[in-house]
């Protein structure tokens, strides 16, 4: 198992620094390299690899907003934007949650960054003090209200989501109605506000499995930009309660041993969500008996 999360790596260097650098923005846009997104969420996909297929930026003649996404070592600037896809053979508009895990650091970063910098961009047009529409600054990092120069940042919420087991051989799992049939993954609930993550933790599982849980262990983070999520994964331990699918957001909650896991008895969720590395990282340890 990948020590982080597939989402989670990046082999580029974010140049907060260079974000209001106009002379270097534009040297870095003649020489760059630019990832084109379209309104469907896709990127063209090269089945060779699989690799993004980027573009020259300083050729590119789309008008969308130009977001730099970082700067990789050898140098190369990368920027991201919305248009029409570049069209390669052997190539294919895939999404990030379907190609995600396949590609390499550098190319996951690059397409996280961009999906979530997108997303932020389009539903956040306008100013939440005055309403004016605000303009692109810091290189796609930020909006500025030209009515009373506010500034606005792309916004990420957070949200926990947990592995629950018994401190021995078995995991608490649970499905929503609307998943393929005899998928099973871990709980996840959104942060509230004025809620801190672990006092999430203790909610969302009572709320959606019965159960109350201890031993809360952080193990890592995966943004999640569908459209805006970090998710914050943990591991606890189920000390009480009764389990049960005690509000609508489940439909079933049950115990897997690892060898009903490891033998396909409930369906794993997909391969780029935290999910995945949280339930494959507890079956790979042994376990440890109360
Ligand atoms: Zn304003």
């Amino acid at each position: 198992m990948s020590d982080v999360p597939t989402l989670s790596r990046t082999a580029v260097d974010r140049a907060a620094e260079r974000r209001d650098d106009t002379d270097w923005l534009a040297k870095a846009w003649e020489t760059g390299r630019l990832l084109v997104l379209n309104d469907g969420g896709q990127v063209t996909v090269d089945d060779d690899g699989p690799a993004l297929v980027l573009t020259e930026s300083a050729a590119w003649s789309g008008d969308g907003e130009r977001f730099l996404l970082g700067v990789a070592p050898d140098g190369t600037a990368y920027w991201g934007t919305k248009g029409e896809l570049p069209r390669k053979l052997g190539a294919r508009p895939l999404d990030l949650r379907l190609v995600g895990a396949a590609l390499s650091d550098l190319d996951a970063g690059l397409l996280v960054t961009l999906v979530a910098l997108s997303n932020w961009h389009e539903t956040h047009t306008h100013c939440p003090r005055c309403g004016a529409p605000t303009q692109v600054t810091q290189a796609g990092w930020s909006r500025t209200c030209p009515a009373d120069r506010s500034q606005h940042f792309p916004r990420t919420d957070p949200a926990v989501i947990v592995l629950i087991h018994d401190g021995g051989d078995r995991a608490l799992l649970g499905r929503q109605p609307a998943w393929p049939a005899g998928r099973y993954s871990t709980i996840a609930g959104f942060v509230e506000s004025g809620e801190s993550a672990e006092n999430a933790v203790y909610r969302e599982v009572l709320e959606e499995t019965g159960v109350v849980v201890d031993d809360v262990i952080y193990r890592a983070s995966q943004p999640w930009p569908f459209p805006c999520s970090l998710m914050l994964g943990y591991e606890a331990r189920a000390v009480g309660g009764e389990v049960a699918t005690a509000d609508d957001e489940l439909e079933d909650v049950r115990w897997f041993t690892r060898d009903q896991l490891r033998a396909g008895e409930g369906m794993m969720p997909p391969n780029a969500s935290i999910a995945y590395w949280l339930i494959n990282g507890w079956l790979d340890r042994q376990p440890t008996g109360d």
